[in-house]
């Protein structure tokens, strides 16, 4: 089950989490940090068990205790499933298929449509209960979290008693159940709670984590890629174990510095914080895309989209106060074939005009073959992100343009916290919308800390 989880961890940033923020957190933190010393950290992960579904049987009860999986909606061609019950889990309904194939494998099974709004609602809930018990709560997408709770357990007693208490709170006041992992470091405690069951908690401790870590499989650890897992398997290194016993200066030769960080993660080195909740990463790039209910056959179609995914990240950046230099743009084909290309500007941007008149720029240098190819789904991410500064009306002539464009969205985004997102819109692109079947809602897309849906 632990790779199936990491795996299906894997494909959940990547479908759910499309309106994706990278954060720039990974190794630097997991393995630069000012917490070594000789205190022995107590640190909690708690992971939401079958999260969708399980907020899916709270809100309709009538479907306790069938199978069930929430999917995309099928007539927006995002028909796959997202998450699943326990129970359809066991069926073999997996993350990622088809709905015909959940179908297939588990005939009985009930399709429930995704609810975003009510799993940021249950989610904040969750969060509420873990900061009573410690203010160092760092999520890890929607149903995640590390708790630092070694100062806490004067008050609340050890670990597992804690662990124990977060779990029932969540239990009796939520209806919902989590698996907690307890250990000294980040990495083990994630670990711990892959290995515990739902409602249920494990505890990795310095005597037992050669017995309970080393042997599983090195998909489990996090931040394993695919590429760096099959060069490792060539190396006959298959579980967690292994790597943790290889010489480092040997597979320093195969992976250079990135070595070092690996071993150490798979030893439980990993002196890495659990950020206190008023910390906040600047992110690495901020990002939206979409796939289109039909194929988009005209660049005025795909304008109206580049619109739109423009907002949306132009409200996300200004919101959390960031401008970026680097525009991205993602194509997908009918054929399903992804291609991309980014321009840097001089300046950093969080206009909306100027990133769409940008990723329009890109669009038609990388689809220049005529006929028109049909484009199934598109995506924008602005990187290379900076603090916003107050930019002056001065020198560039384009940078007087980016002062306009700011303006607008400045009003724009007045005008629409006083009479609602839709009151205001470009001219031409509300009907554009309304034909590709959208709705432009992006008020309810709330902070960067939360890698949020694929949807637009
Ligand atoms: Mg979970």
């Amino acid at each position: 089950m632990p790779k199936d989880r990491q795996v299906s961890h894997v494909k959940f940033c990547f479908l759910i989490f499309g309106n994706h923020v990278i954060m720039g957190f990974s190794w630097r933190r997991m393995f630069q940090s000012q917490s070594q010393g000789n205190l022995t950290r107590v640190i909690l992960h708690c992971d939401l068990n079958n999260f969708f579904a399980s907020v899916a049987m709270i809100r309709n009860p009538e479907l306790r205790g069938k199978y069930i999986a929430v999917c995309g909606n099928p007539s927006l061609r995002k028909g796959i499933v997202l998450a699943k019950s326990e129970n359809a889990k066991r069926m073999g309904v997996k993350t990622g298929m088809a709905i015909w194939e959940a179908k297939r494998v588990c005939p009985e099974i009930e399709i429930v449509p995704t609810e975003y709004d009510a799993y940021e609602k249950y989610s904040k809930q969750v969060q509420a209960i873990y900061y009573r018990f410690t203010n160092q709560v760092e999520s890890f997408g929607i149903d995640e979290c590390w708790l630092d709770v070694t100062h806490s357990q004067k008050l609340f007693g050890d670990g597992l008693q804690i662990a124990d208490k977060i779990r029932c709170a969540v239990k009796d006041e939520l209806g919902l159940t989590i698996s907690v992992g307890v250990s000294f470091n980040k990495t083990y405690a994630k670990l711990g709670s892959d290995l515990a069951a739902p409602d249920a908690v494990m505890a990795i401790t310095l005597e037992n984590y050669r017995q309970l870590i080393y042997p599983l499989p090195l998909g489990n650890l996090l931040f394993i890629g695919k590429k760096t897992q099959a060069l490792l398997t060539k190396l006959n290194i298959q579980t967690i174990g292994d790597l943790a016993n290889y010489d480092v200066n040997l597979l320093k030769n195969f992976l250079g510095i990135n070595a070092e960080k690996l071993v150490a993660a798979a030893r439980g080195e990993d002196y890495s914080d659990v950020s206190d909740y008023l910390f906040h990463e600047v992110p690495r790039s901020v990002g939206n895309g979409t796939t289109v209910p039909f194929d988009l056959t005209s660049k005025k179609e795909v304008e109206a989209v580049l619109y739109l995914l423009a907002e949306k990240i132009a409200f996300r950046l200004r919101r959390h106060n960031l401008q970026g230099y680097t525009i991205h743009l993602s194509i997908k084909d009918a054929m399903l074939h992804w291609c991309g290309a980014q321009t840097s500007l001089p300046y950093p941007t969080h206009a909306v005009l100027t990133i769409r008149r940008t990723a329009s720029t890109i669009f038609d240098q990388l689809w220049v073959q005529k006929p028109f190819r049909p484009v199934r789904a598109l995506r924008i991410a602005v990187a290379n992100l900076t603090d916003a500064p107050n930019l002056q009306t001065n020198l560039l002539a384009d940078l007087n343009d980016e002062v306009k464009n700011q303006a607008l969205d400045d009003a724009f985004d007045k005008i629409r916290r006083k009479y609602g997102t839709e009151q205001i819109m470009l001219g031409g692109t509300a009907q554009s919308y309304q034909k590709l079947g959208f709705k432009l809602n992006m008020y309810d897309c709330d902070d960067v800390d939360h890698l949020t849906c694929d949807e637009v």
